[in-house]
């Protein structure tokens, strides 16, 4: 069945059994690296003019990572559960997505609030061979803090097996889908003490199973830091600038060398890059792309936020993400958005490789880089 209530059971061995039916799927090593992206927003149209045009471009946005990396996506903006509102959503969809893709090992969840900011950026599925879910986190901030901010459940890479269908049953039922959603509220608060919200939310749901029933999934959980597989956007959006100032350097060497060879070069592209960046010491932190940039609390669609910060600063902060994401998409097709925070021109690259020419805004743009 593919509502909840009703458990599946035995998940492993038919969808084993699924695979062995369509051997076209089942082919060698792809199928422990077949990704599903899924994602969605809510069913009716934004209260917030801007939201709805925000959502287009932050699916897009998705749509071009998967495009690039050859991952399938999904968006749903049905509720699955009508009581599974809010990020309580994606549970049943989760379910039901594990179920009508048994081709798909990982199914990646992403918040329609996050953007795919290292558009090169492969994720390391090697590394959670072991593991069925990897949320972004950090385990003593986890066990000794006990905080709220310890991990975050918006994005998140679940496998597609049973053990996951049990985590998920599990999750849910701490939530609206489940029979008391306004006690786990309290327990939630009671156990971790910085969360503001009073209902029951998926994040403390999922810090709770951790903490109380720790020897029951926390070995199958990778809490991943090394990476951003979330990054908290207010930390992120002022260094985009400069990450692109880094980067700018490179993009010209690798530009240059495509134009002399062609379609050679562009195999090697990300490769290349990889070099260069080593070299000049750009793997840093600092210096390097974010992965994800994931605008929790801005609430596009409400326009509503947490009053730690203005609309305007969510709003340009989503413009330079969205932008900086797109210029890795459009720098393939020989354009550049020039400023971050206009999204409605660009050049083209060559102009901008050679600022001689006086292009509009191209001297502007590399002395703006330059100096940041
Ligand atoms: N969502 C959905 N359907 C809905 C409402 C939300 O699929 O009806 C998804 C959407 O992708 C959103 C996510 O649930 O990004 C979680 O909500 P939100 O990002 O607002 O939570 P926050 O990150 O701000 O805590
Ligand atoms: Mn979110």
């Amino acid at each position: 069945s593919y509502a909840f209530g009703e458990p599946v059971k035995d998940w492993d061995s038919k969808r084993r059994e699924w695979l062995k039916l369509h051997p076209s799927f089942a082919a060698g090593a792809a199928v422990d690296n077949r990704v599903l992206l899924v994602t969605g927003s809510q069913p009716t149209v934004c209260k917030n003019p801007v939201g709805d045009h925000l959502q287009l471009r932050l699916f897009k946005n998705k749509v071009d990572y998967c495009r690039i990396h050859g991952l399938d996506i999904f968006y749903n903006n049905v509720l699955l559960d009508p009581k599974g509102t809010g990020f309580w959503a994606k549970y049943p969809l989760l379910r039901a997505a594990m179920l009508a893709h048994p081709e798909s090992e990982w199914i990646w969840w992403v918040d329609s609030d996050a953007v795919l900011t290292d558009m090169e950026f492969k994720l390391p599925l090697e590394k959670y061979k072991d593991h069925n879910l990897v949320v972004h986190g950090w385990w003593n901030m986890l066990y000794e803090q006990k905080s709220w901010t310890s991990l975050n459940a918006g994005v998140l890479l679940i496998r597609n097996c049973q053990w996951s269908l049990n985590l998920l049953d599990k999750w849910a039922s701490m939530g609206p889908q489940g029979p008391d959603p306004k006690n786990w509220g309290k327990i939630q608060k009671s156990l971790i003490k910085d969360k503001a919200y009073p209902g029951s939310d998926d994040q403390s749901a999922l810090i709770y199973l951790l903490i109380k029933e720790k020897s029951k999934w926390a070995d199958k959980i990778y809490l991943e830091s090394e990476y951003n597989l979330h990054g908290y956007w207010l930390g992120i959006v002022d260094g985009l600038d400069g990450i692109s100032k880094g980067y700018l350097e490179i993009d010209r060497e690798v530009d240059l060398l495509r134009r002399r060879h062609a379609e050679k070069v562009s195999l090697f592209y990300g490769q290349m890059r990889e070099k260069y960046m080593r070299e000049r010491g750009i793997w840093r932190e600092n210096k390097r792309r974010p992965f994800v940039t994931h605008f929790t609390g801005c609430e596009p669609c409400s326009g509503e936020h947490n009053g730690m910060y203005t609309w305007e600063a969510c709003w340009n902060g989503m413009q330079k993400a969205l932008n900086f994401a797109d210029n890795q998409v459009l720098r393939r097709f020989g354009f550049v958005h020039p400023d971050l925070l206009n999204s409605s021109w660009s050049l083209s690259v060559e102009d901008l490789s050679t600022p001689a020419r006086g292009v509009p805004g191209t001297a502007l743009l590399v002395s703006k880089l330059e100096e940041s």
